[in-house]
């Protein structure tokens, strides 16, 4: 890959904790160029055009306006770094966490300084012990650091800085369910509005962007909005880390332009397939999608291009699987996660997706029946919109596109 597109995975920023390391690798540049125009960091980030990696590529920029708006002057600000990052097939948070912490935290910083947060949380995931402990002695090094005086300066009041391991669980990682956790409640999803900037931790208005967005903002800050929009390809801007997993030779973590084709990215960075096996279909942005399938290959990978194939990009998850693979046990596996991640408070969610799991099992098993079938089809009709957050929505959605797509997979889908 060109050098100029490893925008977060190039080399020179793998430092761990570091500090001075980061510093020397140019880190600190993207700080220093907030610090000297505070204003100008949103409107920077607009025309950048950063858009949220962690799900639905909300523009960054608005979300940090809304924080920035809300509340009154020296009121209670909070930036959280969301790392719940507890889905399948996703592993690029723990990954910049574990090697390149320090362009988190800066970009966490500039955050703060752009929406006059004094409180920074990194929210990570226990499960991921060493990108949890490099982000500890990570913080540390900043605690008491130069440049985070010359912040707090600028602030006008003390920033706090706190590592926090979230609740290890799938649904840690939706925005209100990480603002209960804070709050020191279990990870319960809450209805929204209100909208985590308006009022989120203690009520207090509320900054949560996922490590990679975060990662980002540095190098724009740095570099400028043109510099970074030009990285895309076509109308795409930056770069993307794309989780590659499943039935590929070279299954691994990729920074690629973002816009960068599916093809591309199984066959020409992946390595293609596994010996003797062929493609059949991609579980993308995590298990909670419409699958794409050959026919989609040639789809660019960026949020506007796969959602018009009415599949989203998520996380950048993409978990490729080769014919042979039961698509059928596949999304029973991945509903029987979401029965065991539901909360819990919504018994629609709660109920369905164990029913679901259940209807699945029998089908691929070949125990099903043509009520089961029916069953299951009436609960993908039924269960959208009937939970607090989007767990059920999405588990229905892959459950949905697996019927659409390999009917015959179902057997009787054909009785
Ligand atoms: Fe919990 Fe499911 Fe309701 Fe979300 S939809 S709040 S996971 S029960």
């Amino acid at each position: 890959m060109h050098e100029a597109n490893q925008l977060l995975l190039h080399p020179s920023r793998q430092v761990g904790a570091d500090l001075y390391a980061w510093f020397a690798a140019g880190g600190g540049e993207g700080l220093n160029a907030a610090l000297a125009d505070p204003a100008a960091i949103i409107p920077l980030l607009r025309d950048a055009g950063l858009r949220g990696m962690g799900g639905a590529g909300f523009p960054t920029w608005r979300k940090w306006e809304a924080t920035a708006v809300a509340g009154t002057p020296g009121c209670d600000r909070y930036v959280v770094c969301n790392a719940n990052e507890d889905e399948p097939g996703t592993f690029k948070d723990r990954h910049l966490l574990r090697w390149t912490p320090h362009q988190v935290i800066e970009g966490a910083l500039i955050a703060a300084l752009a929406v006059d947060a004094n409180h920074v949380v990194l929210y990570v995931n226990p499960h991921q012990e060493q990108a949890i402990a490099e982000v500890r002695k990570a913080v540390g090094q900043w605690r008491g650091s130069e440049p985070l005086g010359r912040l707090e300066k600028r602030l006008g009041r003390p920033l706090q800085m706190e590592v926090v391991a979230t609740s290890g669980r799938y649904i840690g990682g939706e925005e209100t369910a990480v603002i209960s956790w804070l709050e020191g409640n279990f990870p319960f999803p809450r209805r929204k509005p209100p909208f985590p900037a308006e009022s989120g931790v203690a009520g207090a208005p509320t900054l949560l962007n996922n490590a990679e967005t975060l990662a980002n903002v540095p190098h724009i800050l740095r570099n400028g909005a043109d510099w970074y929009r030009a990285l895309g390809l076509g109308e795409a801007v930056g770069t993307k880390l794309y989780s590659l997993s499943g039935d590929v030779l070279q299954p691994g973590l990729y920074e690629l332009p973002m816009g960068t084709s599916l093809q591309s990215l199984i066959f020409d960075h992946g390595g293609g397939m596994l010996e003797g096996k062929a493609f059949k279909a991609v579980f993308t942005g995590g298990p909670s999608n419409t699958l794409l399938t050959a026919a989609d290959l040639d789809v660019a990978l960026d949020f506007d291009s796969v959602r018009q194939r009415r599949s989203r990009l998520g996380t950048g998850a993409m978990i490729v699987v080769s014919e042979g693979t039961s698509i059928v046990r596949r999304v029973a596996e991945y509903i029987e996660f979401f029965a065991a991640g539901s909360c819990g408070q919504c018994p629609p969610c709660k109920c369905g997706t164990f029913q679901m799991a259940r209807l699945l099992d029998r089908l691929d098993t070949g125990h099903g029946t043509v009520d089961d079938l029916r069953a299951l089809q009436n609960l993908c009709r039924i269960l959208p919109g009937s939970g607090r957050c989007g767990l059920i929505d999405g588990a229905v959605t892959v459950v949905e596109s697996s019927l659409h797509t390999f009917p015959q997979e179902y057997g009787l889908a054909r009785a």
